[in-house]
């Protein structure tokens, strides 16, 4: 499909640093798609021996110049008939957003507990990167204002497995609530999406110069709504996948007339191609990324430090939002459960969840203020003396290794995913792993004459088909 820019797009980012219209026409002509994941450090460790990133022949990866786990692909293969992608050990993640990881690094020491607010989270390419950068006490919450896009991101941190994450569905303004409570909030705004053109031409119908206006009052808004949750001395970090400067630059120039903070350069190197700019009346430092010049789709990033306000001041909830699991119920979920690890069980109505100890004061305040979708690793629901465990716990680092596993072949696993019914020759009966290449997939049950699958409905496997 041939793509035409619109005409007002380019008009408008003529004299931009970077802009090269000739060759940024060019690229978004040759429909060259760039492919690259960002693998889960997390899920390294399953696989014995040879480190395999997400699972992938490593002589067939090149690394993403500004990420320690972001590799481009030779071609984009089938992600919905690789069982690994299920398996949560890659994120298909477009490369300029993993340049997140720089600003985050070269801000923050992460190796301190941290709380980090991921505002625009859904779907989750920058919540599950953000997770694999902060240390394990610390706490990422995970938000998104759209309901059925709650719904995805919940879906691809249970896949992540981090037990240090809460997921939440609330409008900005609600983070109010908790005046200078985080230590870095990441926000990734909606925008009118130039950047993702080449990737999305039907995109292009949907732009407008009214479009990008709305946008950059949206964003205000956004930001203006949530600032106070941010700490003094806290890190903004502030991207967009437009190319528009009303929705960039002066976004920053915006930010520096509303609030005391203060600018925060980042070091790139010259052979990543990307383009260091500055707001025209207050010079805020902030990146350009064009296709033309680096191996990814359009995107910009500026961090800023906040220099007004205070640290949130905790106190108890009069009431406790959320209760901890008594003594009979610890009892009946401990024995699936690795004995490393320093965990607090609590109940969110039926269910059971683990959540880090450290991190019980941060979930009280956030339970007490926020609609939770879920909050740490779900373990399942108490059925008498049992666990029936839920998919969020097969997918987690907190199982023990005494747990049945059943290895299946590339065929049993899709059809394990399509939640089709199985036959495994399994000697044992009762609960059991299925797992693929070594990583875990979901649960099923083991009875005399079948096999219940018990792969979670709404994610299974709808495309026919194998690859
Ligand atoms: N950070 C995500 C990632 O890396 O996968 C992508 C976020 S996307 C650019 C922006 C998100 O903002 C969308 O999920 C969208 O639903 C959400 N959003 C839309 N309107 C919003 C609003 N008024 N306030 C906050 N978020 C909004």
């Amino acid at each position: 499909m041939a793509i035409e820019l619109p005409a007002d797009l380019l008009q408008s980012l003529q004299g931009i640093r970077g802009f090269n219209q000739p060759a940024f026409e060019q690229v978004h002509a040759s429909g060259g798609q760039i492919t690259s994941i960002r693998v889960n450090p997390a899920r390294q460790s399953a696989t014995a021996g040879e480190w395999q990133p997400g699972g992938f022949d490593p002589a067939a990866l090149t690394p993403v110049p500004w990420s320690r786990y972001g590799f481009y692909l030779p071609e984009r293969p089938s992600f919905t008939f690789d069982p690994l992608f299920h398996a949560g050990t890659y994120y298909v993640q477009e490369a300029s957003s993993m340049f997140l990881e720089q600003a985050l690094l070269q801000t923050t020491d992460t190796s301190k507990k941290l709380r980090v607010l991921d505002l625009c989270a859904a779907p989750g390419g920058k919540s599950t990167h953000l997770q694999s950068l902060l240390s394990p006490d610390s706490l990422l919450v995970s938000n998104e204002v759209i309901r059925t896009r709650a719904a995805i991101l919940e879906e691809n941190l249970v896949k992540w497995g981090a037990a240090n994450v809460i997921v939440t569905n609330n409008d900005p303004q609600d983070f109010a609530r908790i005046p200078g409570f985080f230590d870095v909030l990441v926000i990734d705004a909606p925008c009118s999406g130039s950047g993702l053109f080449r990737r999305e031409p039907e995109a292009i119908r949907e732009w407008s110069p009214q479009a990008v206006q709305l946008c950059c009052q949206r964003q205000q808004r956004i930001l203006a709504e949530s600032f106070t949750a941010l700490a003094d001395e806290g890190l903004l970090i502030y991207s967009t996948c437009s190319y528009s400067v009303e929705e960039d630059e002066d976004i920053l120039d915006w930010l520096m007339d509303t609030f005391q903070l203060e600018t925060v350069p980042l070091q790139t190197e010259p052979d990543w191609g990307i383009v260091p700019v500055q707001s025209a009346l207050h010079q805020a430092a902030g990146y350009r990324f064009f296709p033309d010049k680096i191996k990814g789709e359009g995107f910009f990033l500026a961090c800023f430090r906040k220099k007004e306000g205070d640290r949130y001041a905790s106190r108890s909830p009069k009431k406790a939002p959320l209760v901890k699991a008594g003594k009979a119920e610890a009892a009946v979920v401990q024995p699936w459960l690795r004995q490393a690890g320093d965990w607090q069980f609590w109940k969110q109505q039926e269910l059971i969840l683990a959540f880090p100890t450290n991190l019980e004061q941060e979930l009280l305040t956030i339970a007490d203020k926020f609609y939770i979708r879920s909050a740490g690793i779900t373990l399942g629901k108490i059925a008498g003396k049992d666990l029936v465990p839920e998919h969020a716990l097969a997918l987690s680092g907190l199982l023990a290794p005494e747990i049945v596993a059943v290895s299946l072949k590339k065929a049993e696993a899709l059809q394990y995913l399509r939640k089709e019914p199985l036959e495994l020759a399994a000697t044992t009966k009762g609960w059991a792993l299925v797992q693929y290449a070594g990583f875990s997939l979901g649960w099923v049950k083991l009875l005399p004459n079948r096999v219940n699958n018990y792969y979670p409905s709404a994610w299974r496997i709808l495309k026919s088909g194998n690859n």
